[in-house]
């Protein structure tokens, strides 16, 4: 009797198109079903309460580190990074499980609050619950560290997560799951399922209380659509354009070792990737010299032979190779490399110089180990050029004296002084962006709370004789409030 085919999905190998794995592809009813489940288990998962539930994720966490050979060389496979690269990726990661782990009940902590003068004989505070099911919709261009950002706040608030990893590097999301299933005191706390576009569709309306969503803009504002119809609350990470100001006072050296590496490592294919230098015009020279002598030294290979890897996916070439022809087209010119250095699945570095604002390399999101450096005459010019994108998810600036100060006028969620990449590893802080780039948080105490409900509850401590809200309230108790409330200034509340 011949039975029906599950379909199917292949992840492979981007430096050699080698098939990786093999994924079922599932479909609404198998999403809603495993949702279902992680819904009963959240109840269980909630009531282990915060000790329990940080000693089960500090075992993950001890379980990923006794394998980060076995990970980082999955990492590797399915998304074409260095094993180093991946290794470091795995370190973050752990970082933040750890972090999470150790800080949700103090953040989750209920919080007493004044209640004003008119009601001081009110006691008023703000409880915090987990949601119960979180969906976590992931990239593939950080396959653990981005989607553990999520799963692991979602997880130590008392959330059950369902998880959805890119069609990309679906073995890494299965990875997780199945260590996460070692150390799990029961079954679907934490549950991957594999598919396409389609599949993580199926998760926004499935019923889950939030969506945690990293990837593309054009995807987030399909997925904020999608979670609309069943008023499912999302948060979005989404992509980036990010700016790099130099100032004449920045010490060279290091913010082109930093400008350069931000830009090309991981092929480029990161959302908090350097995108477009403003650099001070008497410095700039110097800054193109150093960032092409840089340059020379690194090229792309498969792992274990380039400084970085291919293009994870494939589609992608097309965008950069179309930015390098906008650039050169609208003027800019090439410093270093140019069209010729997109040879796919690779692409060599590229350094593009005074490449015009309104230029689609300089407006939409490049994802490749390209790097546009332009002049600019004051600092004033610098922030106003970097605040005049659609996105704004994070900045790096270069000063010795002024970093601060130019940090604060910057239209974006989050800021690196004289250093790259730097925020998304300090588990402490918020990382997200504003405008094109999303809106709430993932990592730190928000990124938690973003997983929790508050409850508020005021409480009478002690009876007074003045009672307002009720029926049998007498004119001259109205005449009183009238009088605090001239008196106070409307400071009672
Ligand atoms: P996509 O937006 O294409 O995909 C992201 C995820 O969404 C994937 O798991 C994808 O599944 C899923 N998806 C696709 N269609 C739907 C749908 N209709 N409903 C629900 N889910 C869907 O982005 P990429 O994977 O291509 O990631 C690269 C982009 O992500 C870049 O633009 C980058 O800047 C951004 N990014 C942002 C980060 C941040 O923190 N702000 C971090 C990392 C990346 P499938 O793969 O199966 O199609």
């Amino acid at each position: 009797m011949a039975t029906k085919r599950t379909p199917s999905f292949d992840s492979h190998n981007p430096a050699t198109g080698e098939v990786a794995g093999t994924y079922p592809i599932m479909n609404a009813k198998q999403v809603s079903e495993i949702v279902a489940h992680a819904r009963t288990a959240s109840a269980q998962w909630q009531k282990l309460g915060f000790s329990a539930r940080k000693k089960v994720l500090l075992s993950w966490s001890q379980v990923i580190i006794n394998r980060i050979d076995q990970i980082a060389a999955l990492i590797s496979l399915e998304t074409g990074k260095p094993v180093g690269d991946a290794k470091l990726e795995v370190s973050i990661a752990v970082g933040h499980i750890g972090w999470a782990a150790r800080h949700a009940e103090e953040i989750m902590r209920t919080a007493y609050r004044a209640p004003g003068l008119l009601l001081s004989n009110m006691s008023a505070t703000v409880q915090r619950s987990p949601l119960g099911v979180v969906g976590v919709i992931g990239p593939w261009n950080y396959p653990m560290f981005t989607p553990v950002g999520s799963i692991t706040y979602a997880l130590a608030a008392g959330n059950t997560v369902v998880f959805k990893p890119s069609e990309y590097t679906p073995g890494v999301g299965m990875w997780l799951e199945e260590t996460f299933n070692e150390v799990a005191p029961f079954a679907d706390v934490l549950t991957t399922i594999t598919g396409l576009g389609e599949t993580g569709g199926a998760l926004c309306t499935s019923g889950v209380d939030k969506i945690s969503f990293t990837g593309s803009t054009r995807t987030a504002k399909i997925v904020a659509a999608q979670c609309a119809t069943t008023m499912t609350p999302v948060v979005l990470e989404c992509g980036g354009k990010d700016p790099v100001i130099v100032a004449v006072d920045a010490n060279l050296e290091r913010a082109v070792d930093a400008t350069i590496w931000s830009a090309m490592a991981n092929a480029g294919q990161s959302c908090i990737g350097a995108e477009r230098v403003y650099v001070d015009e008497r410095v700039a020279d110097k800054f193109v010299e150093l960032a092409v002598q840089l340059a020379t030294t690194i090229h792309a290979g498969a792992p274990g032979d380039g400084n970085y890897g291919p293009a994870t996916m494939p589609s992608q070439i097309k965008v950069i190779q179309s930015h390098i022809k906008s650039a050169i087209k609208d003027g800019g010119t090439c410093a270093y490399g140019g069209p010729e250095s997109v040879k796919p699945p690779f692409v060599q570095p590229v350094i593009l110089l005074d490449v015009p604002e309104d230029s689609a390399a300089m407006r939409e999101e490049t994802f490749g180990p390209t790097i546009i450096i332009n002049r600019v005459k004051s600092m004033r010019e610098a922030i106003d050029l970097s605040n005049a994108s659609s996105y704004g998810l994070g900045a790096n600036v270069w000063s010795k004296r002024q970093g601060k100060k130019i940090a604060a006028e910057l239209a974006c969620g989050m800021v690196a002084i004289n250093s790259t990449f730097s925020f998304a590893a300090v588990a402490s802080v918020p990382f997200g962006g504003v405008k094109d780039s999303g809106y709430g948080r993932v990592h730190g105490p928000e990124g938690l709370l973003e997983y929790t409900y508050a409850r508020t509850v005021v409480r009478t401590r002690f009876n007074v004789p003045l009672n307002l809200l009720s029926f049998k309230r007498k004119a001259k108790e109205e005449k009183l409030v009238i009088t605090l409330t001239r008196w106070l200034k409307g400071r009672f509340g």
